[in-house]
């Protein structure tokens, strides 16, 4: 089919968040919390709409269970049949609690079947003297269960700083929060299973937020290993494409167009989303903050103007676990 599909995002308010989502992309924001846009989901937490074309006014959820031509007819196992992919764009004004995500086989067992999560993060800006958590000084499980008991949080987490442009992976098991000044573009799997190990002794309605140590204990790695990214950038007509990851679960590119540059469509649906600059897709304007994909079958297409974008297809992961 050749129809570029634009998606309506959602917005969640959270006490971490902040106006950036209005300020920086134009979003119609519901409070000065707005936390996350989720811009191309699926998920019954926020499932978006289709503006315009053939299909304006159905869920994404919608298209995935009727219109499976869409995205290349991916058949999968019963319990993953959903929309396999998020992505989110994440504004940190204050801190966000310290998490970990379960993989597939931990949440299979212990969360009634539902998906684990890999998820990465691009930064697309961030104040001066930002910093991210990504995993924990912890040499063993032994010592990683006798720091949570004691306490000693801050010995534990490991913070780095981060900068605009930066790419980090974040598989099951990584102990990782974003931090205060922070906008983030997050590709992820499509689940929200999350437990919290920290939340800086925070009060929220006046009582701490419900932490998960033993589930988190028993999903941590140990010791800590960071997973390389191996950017490779190539340049064509128009443009430039770095290439920040590509795992079972999901490629990201990021494109930066300048002029016009030509595309075959070789997957099973490709998502795009905007994050800097205007231009056009097909002859159809796109600017900064707009979501779209391009279904299976999509063939040639065009992008022209001066612009930044984040792109992800689905992985090289075909079998249900
Ligand atoms: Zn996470």
């Amino acid at each position: 089919m050749h129809e570029v599909i634009f998606l309506e995002p959602v917005f969640k308010e959270m006490i971490w968040g902040g106006s950036r989502l209005a300020d920086d992309f134009g979003y119609d924001i519901p409070g000065k919390h707005t936390g996350e846009c989720w811009a191309v989901s699926a998920h019954k937490n926020g499932d978006c709409q289709i503006r315009g074309g053939s299909f304006g006014g159905k869920h994404l959820s919608e298209l995935w269970r009727e219109h499976r031509e869409l995205f290349g007819g991916a058949t999968v196992a019963a319990e993953e049949d959903m929309f396999p992919l998020l992505v989110k764009i994440i504004d940190a004004k204050e801190d966000l609690s310290i998490q970990v995500h379960p993989d597939n086989t931990y949440a299979k067992e212990h969360e009634n079947g539902s998906l684990g999560k890999t998820e990465c993060w691009y930064i697309l800006d961030c104040d001066k003297d930002a910093k991210i958590v990504i995993g924990h000084h912890a040499k063993s499980k032994e010592e990683l269960k006798q720091m949570i008991k004691q306490g000693r949080f801050d010995d534990l987490i490991r913070v780095i700083p981060v900068k605009k442009g930066d790419f980090f992976q974040i598989v099951p098991g990584t102990v990782h929060a974003i931090k205060g000044g922070t906008l983030i573009l997050e590709t992820q799997q499509n689940s929200d299973i999350t437990y919290r190990l920290y939340d800086y002794g925070r009060l929220a309605d006046g009582k701490p937020r419900k932490l998960h140590l033993e589930k988190s204990i028993d999903v941590i790695n140990c010791p800590h290993q960071d997973t390389g990214t191996a950017r490779v950038t190539e340049e064509f007509a128009g443009g430039i494409k770095e290439h920040l990851v590509s795992c079972d679960y999901y490629s990201v590119d990021r494109l930066s167009i300048s002029g016009d540059a030509d595309f075959t469509m070789t997957d099973a649906f490709r998502i795009f989303s905007v994050v800097e600059g205007a231009g056009m897709i097909d002859g159809t304007d796109i600017k900064k903050g707009d979501h779209f994909l391009l279904p299976a079958g999509y063939g040639k297409y065009r992008l022209s103007g001066e612009m930044e974008l984040i792109t992800s297809c689905t992985g090289k992961k075909k079998d249900p676990e």
